[in-house]
């Protein structure tokens, strides 16, 4: 990456990705992109997807139904984890090929049509001064929204990180903020108690992901809206999350929800529960779900992966407007592709 991204519970400096391609006997190539946040799970994944194209190979491209014929195959071992982005990859690249099939948009095949969408940009765990700068260009782009990522040692430097944006930004800009899991949620709630004179659009995952209950405790204690989505496996664990109470937006990412398949079916019920729906990273593949999903709130714009896009996402006065040619919107720069190729 040519800027490290800074968390409260670590420094993001390089964009791990597995590439995935499904070929159709018609010749039509389909792509997934899974990201494996550590160099570590590279190898692993990408043979993990190797090891299961067999299981796909000769199969008609239907994308449902590969989808939970390879869940099942994998039900006794688990659908989280590695496996979990393996199957996601797969079931992206088949969408895709799908889409690309019928000539038409991610968006179109699933009966949507593209439109703008609100986007905001990212902010890292870098201080009140880097902060307000990183938001400042944010806004003069255009974007309606930022996101920075807090979780200092003292409430307080939360706090001047956040006055110190709104300066900046002005009253017009929605800010969020996201926590990274660095809470407990006894602190969580004191903190963001504190946090809620300052008109924050959402606090994101400010306890572990899968800490339901907690969350849950910190949502009913503090006015802010909660923020979680990102880290939970599959439509099952949004379910879970609903029905606690957990949070009172959602932000699946279409790799650990499953991919398209897995997103498809979460945010139905987001929808039932009246949950308004973002995305975390994939901005391409999402711009097109998130156009077809009805409560769709922020699009979460990343750039990290443009270098090996030939037509990364586009944006215009801060809205994202989602690709309309055929196909989910992702196709490699191959010569960026050999160049990083690990
Ligand atoms: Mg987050």
């Amino acid at each position: 990456m040519p800027e490290p991204h800074r968390t409260a519970t670590g420094i993001i400096t390089e964009s791990p990705l597995v590439l995935v391609d499904a070929i159709t006997t018609e010749g039509v190539t389909g792509h997934g992109i899974v990201f494996t946040y550590t160099a570590t799970a590279l190898r692993p994944t990408a043979e993990l997807i190797e090891n299961i194209a067999p299981l796909v190979e000769g199969k008609p491209l239907a994308p449902l139904q590969i989808s939970d014929e390879l869940a099942a195959r994998f039900r006794l071992l688990g659908t989280q984890g590695l496996v979990g982005m393996a199957l996601a990859g797969i079931d992206m690249a088949l969408w895709d090929a799908q889409a690309k099939v019928h000539g038409v948009s991610l968006t179109r095949l699933l009966g949507g049509e593209a439109k703008p969408l609100q986007a905001y940009g990212a902010i890292g765990h870098d201080g009140w001064r880097e902060s307000a700068i990183v938001a400042e260009n944010w806004a003069k782009r255009g974007f309606r929204g930022v996101k920075a990522k807090i979780g200092y040692p003292t409430l307080r430097e939360d706090l001047e990180v956040i006055r110190a944006i709104r300066a900046a930004v002005g009253e017009d800009v929605a800010i969020m903020v996201d926590y990274n899991q660095c809470l407990t949620p006894a602190e969580a709630i004191a903190r963001i108690t504190a946090l809620d004179e300052t008109g924050l659009t959402w606090v994101e995952e400010p306890t572990l992901a899968h800490d339901f209950e907690g969350h849950a405790a910190i949502a009913r204690a503090v006015r802010t809206p909660i923020q979680c989505g990102e880290n939970w496996w599959g439509p099952l664990d949004l379910r879970h999350a609903i029905h606690a109470g957990a949070s009172d937006f959602v932000m699946p990412e279409v790799m650990k929800i499953g991919g398209v398949t897995g997103w498809r079916r979460a945010v139905a019920m987001a929808e039932a529960h009246g949950l308004r729906v973002s995305n975390h990273l994939w901005p391409e593949v999402s711009a097109q779900l998130l156009a077809t999903t009805p409560l769709a709130h922020w699009l979460e714009y990343a750039d990290w992966w443009n270098p090996i896009l030939t037509h990364p996402l586009q944006i215009d006065g801060g809205f994202a407007l989602p690709c309309t040619t055929a196909g989910s919107g992702i196709a490699w720069n191959e010569a960026a592709v050999s160049h990083f190729s690990a």
